[in-house]
């Protein structure tokens, strides 16, 4: 063992227990579900795309959140993969008349684009939280049995 290994051995240790204590994958999936990524029960929106200030049920606090444009870059990556491929294979093997295409197309991205929107900003927002991006990397840490006298 070198001593830049012994050096580094702190560092993965501190790695390992933030992974535990806050798993990233449960946070991004109750953040898909558009509920807090700390207690999975509060709703993260107080309307469509709106981020409540902290979680109704657990107060976590949700003015740390920094998603930005990052939600509407993913909704466009991938409607767009899914949508384009569609459209050239709907048109080579249909031929459909073009008003048609564009009112399927049109309708189709639309839907997904509002379905997905949301549900990846809570699931950035759950990632933000799980990997303690920006202030909620300022937020002491306290077990679940604490979350009730807040
Ligand atoms: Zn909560």
């Amino acid at each position: 063992m070198t001593p830049s290994d012994t050096q580094t051995l702190p560092a993965r240790a501190t790695s390992v227990r933030k992974e535990t204590d806050r798993p990233t994958k449960p946070a991004m999936l109750r953040g898909w579900r558009r509920k807090c990524p700390r207690c999975g029960q509060g709703q993260i929106f107080k309307g469509y795309l709106a981020v409540n200030s902290a979680c109704p049920v657990c107060k976590q606090d949700f003015t740390p959140q920094r998603a930005d444009d990052g939600p509407a870059y993913l909704t466009i990556l991938i409607v767009g993969h899914l949508m384009a491929p569609a459209l050239l294979t709907v048109f080579v093997e249909f031929r459909p008349d073009p008003l048609v295409l564009f009112t399927i197309f049109a309708v189709g991205s639309v839907g997904l684009s509002l379905y997905l929107l949301p549900r990846l900003k809570g699931m950035m927002i759950g990632l933000q939280w799980a990997r303690r991006m920006g202030g909620f990397g300022a937020e002491p840490d306290r077990a679940p049995e604490e979350w009730e006298d807040q």
